[in-house]
């Protein structure tokens, strides 16, 4: 078959058989589907030869590069072995190491790790876990959730219940718990003349005054750690965490810290809470804990916590189970993952690469409608000055138009490349950013 039909008749059978994710599927009659046909590296290739630049690492889950020869023979390895074998009542080797290497990574403080398979669902287990902690140490009123504005935990209901995205939240709303916001510490909030630092310290304090007035029915905060990812990459300045940590501790109420972009060393640390040495009581780990192969997810909780459930009484114990907890193929690409980190010194390698960005992107940060260019560790953002309702689309069309995968949450635009990218890729990365700007809104306000 001729590529090109094997295209097309690919995309006609997609859209009417699969229902895709976070999508209109009515927009499919005019923008046609991208079938992929192989990649590799930081390659996306499609059936007619046409390649594209992974510079979203496939919805931030890729670390390093599709098809990567390590992560391929360790799980060609597993599934000689063992690939699944159930986690309730067994174990297995991959599963006991990357629980010992993920606890080692927290400094031993975070011991314990429950497993699921996807964020929203370690989301759900971290809510579960905190509100069952309370009530096994005789605080069962403490049933309610706090989390930042803006903030995105996920989109099963109990997820979605401390998510702040209008988008994804309104229409489900009356299905929905109720949870309470406080102001977030993204810095592009700052009153006119203050600092990151000054602003992130007032919303600590509102934080506080919450915390003060119903600390008594409140379980925990949850907080995505220094970048708010789905709400348009909102960074903030660590001393947020400090404080967030020191008021949790004050008023009996456990932090847990929604790593699950901002871990495996996305924002320069390998988690992100450690830029403000601080430890939550509850980390929730997945994305990019495989190298963004298959769907894996952790729930790393404290002696403490753990503690409270380990008792005779079965209704004491941690009531939550997935058929395919702790799976071992899955483990053992997050063990190759962690293999790659140490082997290849990723995160001062990433220190580099970032640099290298930084220098290619001055005419990017310049451009007279880009605002707010922004930076921490793997992960680069900016707003957009326009008045197009359609900028994201048309940017979006624009960007594969030169060879480039890239999705603007709204006005901002943002890189999260897979940490393999090399120079010369992030040259063709930053001009083909800028062509699409200069095709999308070239002189246009
Ligand atoms: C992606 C994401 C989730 C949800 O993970 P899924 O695997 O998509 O369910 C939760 N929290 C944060 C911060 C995320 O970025």
């Amino acid at each position: 078959m001729a590529t090109g039909t094997h295209n097309t008749q690919l995309l006609t059978r997609s859209a009417a058989a699969v229902w895709h994710p976070c999508t209109q599927m009515k927009l499919h009659e005019q923008l046609p589907l991208l079938p992929i046909a192989r990649a590799s590296g930081v390659w996306l290739y499609d059936f007619d030869g046409r390649r594209y630049l992974d510079a979203i690492s496939s919805w931030w889950v890729n670390l390093f590069g599709h098809a990567n020869a390590r992560i391929n023979a360790a799980l060609s390895a597993q599934l000689a072995q063992l690939e699944h074998v159930m986690l309730a009542g067994f174990t297995h080797e991959p599963v006991v190491e990357l629980s010992e290497r993920l606890s080692a990574l927290t400094g031993g403080k975070l011991g314990h790790a429950f497993y699921a398979s996807d964020g929203a669902s370690a989301v759900e287990i971290a809510l579960k876990m905190s509100f069952h902690y309370w009530k096994n140490s005789g605080q069962p009123q403490k049933t309610s959730f706090v989390s930042l504005a803006h903030s995105y935990h996920g989109e099963t209901l109990g997820a979605l219940s401390v998510t702040d995205v209008a988008l994804f939240k309104d229409t489900y709303a009356p299905l929905l718990r109720a949870s309470a916001q406080v102001a977030s510490p993204d810095w592009r909030l700052a009153a006119p003349g203050e600092s990151p630092l000054a602003y992130a310290t007032r919303c600590a304090d509102a934080l506080d005054a919450h915390l003060a007035q119903h600390h008594a029915k409140t379980a925990s905060l949850i907080v995505e750690p220094l970048v708010q990812g789905a709400c348009g990459m909102a960074m903030y300045d660590p001393e947020y965490l400090r404080r967030a940590r020191s008021a949790c501790d004050r008023y009996g109420v456990h932090l847990i810290a929604d790593e699950i972009m901002t871990g495996c060393g996305r924002t320069g640390s390998f988690f992100a809470h450690e830029q403000a040495n601080i430890t939550p009581d509850l980390l929730c780990l997945s994305k990019g804990i495989t190298g963004g192969y298959l769907p894996l997810s952790a729930v790393l909780a404290t002696d403490k916590i753990y503690t409270a459930f380990y008792d005779d009484e079965p209704a004491r114990g941690f009531l939550h189970s997935h058929s395919y907890t702790g799976n071992a193929l899955a483990c053992r690409a997050a063990l190759a993952t962690l293999d790659i980190f140490e082997e290849d010194q990723v995160l001062a390698r990433n220190q580099v690469k970032a640099q290298y960005l930084n220098r290619a992107a001055q005419a990017l940060a310049r451009h007279p409608q880009v605002k707010n260019f922004r930076n921490i560790g793997m992960i680069w953002a900016f707003d957009v000055e326009t008045s197009d309702p359609e900028f994201s689309r048309r940017f979006h069309q624009a960007a594969l138009a030169h060879e480039l995968l890239l999705r603007p949450i709204a006005n901002t635009v943002y890189f999260m490349p897979p940490y393999v990218i090399e120079d010369h890729e992030i040259d063709l990365l930053i001009a083909g950013t800028l062509a699409a700007l200069e095709q999308t809104v070239g002189g246009r306000l």
